[in-house]
């Protein structure tokens, strides 16, 4: 049977026995850095092929930087305790991985990110779809902006800097939305509460970049990759006002968790005729296939862990 296993202080733990203490600073704080990645089950291998592993973790590592977590673990270190997760959790079947870093001193009343101790974490649960992805989906401008990276840097994964997406997501789902899209502070399109936004107008892709206050999405990157390299297709990343939105040909969301989600519906306004336009189905066929590791152009993407049920041991 496959368990739910953590990597946590220094050991591979059953998730259940992975605590920390409610003192701890970034329980309080939010001051922690995470990454999310899939694992994809490919069931004619028996392997579970982590996508873009290496980037997510040097993601992670810049995040650590800014906040000034230091760990004594390299890449190479975290990609190693990741497939290694993998293989003694044993789960055949589309994984989530969340690794966290954290400042884990019991010292709360304290503002500051040194003198702390730091602490890194790692869980692998079993994950089918974020949102519906088979269809379209409807969203909303949410009312509440994106973070400045004058406030808080939005290019690296701040667990704190989530508050902000998870009022948007909130306000969205409860108002009967799938996703609410952020503005940034200048009125001009961000990003979604935890996606990368795109349009598709007469043939081109536009997205919005750095300045427009954007976590650099991989999804986002293996997009451009794949429009360019596989679809010949131009993309510029450019200022995006939220009205090119609503007359956009096709619009789409980017994400770890959410893939390629196409985008039917903005502030009850259709986006061309509503469906899954034919940009958005080409991208959404490459990208299954890259990563499950079916695409042999891609496979330096992928990590592929064989997975035997029997090798299952804490
Ligand atoms: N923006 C935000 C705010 C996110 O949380 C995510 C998910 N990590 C993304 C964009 C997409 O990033 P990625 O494609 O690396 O998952």
């Amino acid at each position: 049977m496959p368990t739910a296993l953590a990597y946590f202080g220094g050991r591979y733990v059953p998730v259940s026995e992975a605590k920390i203490g409610v003192m701890t600073h970034a329980l309080h704080y939010g001051t922690a850095i995470f990454e999310g990645i899939r694992g994809n089950w490919n069931p004619e291998e028996g392997k579970i092929f982590i996508f873009r592993l290496r980037e997510h973790y040097e993601r992670f590592l810049q995040g650590c930087r800014m906040l000034k977590i230091e760990l004594p673990y390299s890449i190479e270190d975290f990609c190693n305790i990741t497939v290694e997760l993998l293989e003694r959790s044993g789960y055949q079947q589309d994984l989530y991985i969340r690794p966290l870093a954290f400042k884990s001193s019991q010292m709360i009343a304290n503002l500051k990110l040194q003198e702390i101790d730091n602490d890194f974490a790692l869980m692998a649960m079993p994950f089918g779809s974020y949102i519906d992805t088979e269809g379209s989906i409807r969203c909303c401008t949410s009312s509440w902006r994106r973070i400045e990276d004058t406030m808080i840097p939005p290019r690296v994964k701040i667990s704190g800097l989530y508050v902000n997406s998870i009022l948007a997501k909130t306000e969205a789902t409860l108002a009967g939305f799938d996703e609410a899209i952020l503005l940034n502070q200048d009125g001009l399109v961000s990003e979604g509460a935890g996606e990368n936004i795109f349009l598709v107008h007469k043939g081109t892709l536009h997205t919005p970049g750095m300045s427009d206050n954007i976590l650099p999405g991989i999804t986002k990157d293996t997009i451009i990759q794949l429009a360019q390299v596989d679809l010949g297709l131009k993309i510029t990343e450019r200022h995006i006002r939220r009205s090119e939105l609503y007359l956009a040909d096709e619009v789409f969301l980017s994400g770890t968790a959410a893939h390629i989600t196409s985008v039917g519906e903005i502030d009850n306004r259709k986006i061309g005729d509503g469906k899954t336009g034919p940009i958005t189905q080409a991208l959404q066929r490459l990208y299954f296939d890259v990563i499950r590791g079916k695409s042999p152009r891609y496979l330096q993407w992928c990590t592929g862990v064989p997975i035997k049920v029997t090798t299952v041991k804490v």
